[in-house]
């Protein structure tokens, strides 16, 4: 199901001009237009779901396998050293379109625009509550 108001549904429908990569009948693979590093590229499911909590298992299924397949061609055809598969659910964490899509951002050698964050350390009382909470819950 598309939603007439979102910008990935018309690009995925090909309402849109994109420079695309790959479609098939599930899938359009979009270059991104503010790209982390060169041939950063969007997987966009062809319907609309908001985000990972919203896609249907057998959707979900076809989205690791696709991104494995552009992802190692990007790096191959493009001669990067490895890539980021990124994925972000919810403003908080970082989308802001609000229309499922994966991330494939190729890295190169002294690449140092990359996904990183400070670690910082798991206490034992966050551990027990974090598991007490969600190993319960799943
Ligand atoms: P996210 O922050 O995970 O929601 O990622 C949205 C991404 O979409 C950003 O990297 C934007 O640069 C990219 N983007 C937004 N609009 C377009 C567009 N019309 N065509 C291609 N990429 C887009
Ligand atoms: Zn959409």
């Amino acid at each position: 199901m598309r939603d007439p108001n979102c910008i990935f549904c018309r690009i995925a429908a090909g309402e849109i001009p994109s420079a695309t990569v790959y479609e098939d009948m599930d899938f359009r693979a979009i270059l991104d237009l503010g790209p982390a590093s060169c041939g950063h590229t969007l997987i966009l499911p062809k319907d609309h779901f908001r985000d990972l909590t919203e896609l249907p298992d057998e959707t979900a299924a076809k989205v690791l396998p696709l991104a494995r397949r552009i992802g190692t061609t990007l790096k191959d055809a493009l001669g990067a050293a490895g890539f980021n598969v990124v994925q972000n659910n919810g403003e908080a964490a970082g989308q802001t379109v609000p229309h499922f899509h994966v991330h494939l951002i190729p890295r190169y050698e002294g690449d140092e625009n990359i996904v990183s964050w400070t670690p910082g350390e798991l206490s034992e009382a966050d551990r027990d509550m974090i598991l007490e909470k969600v190993a319960k819950a799943l």
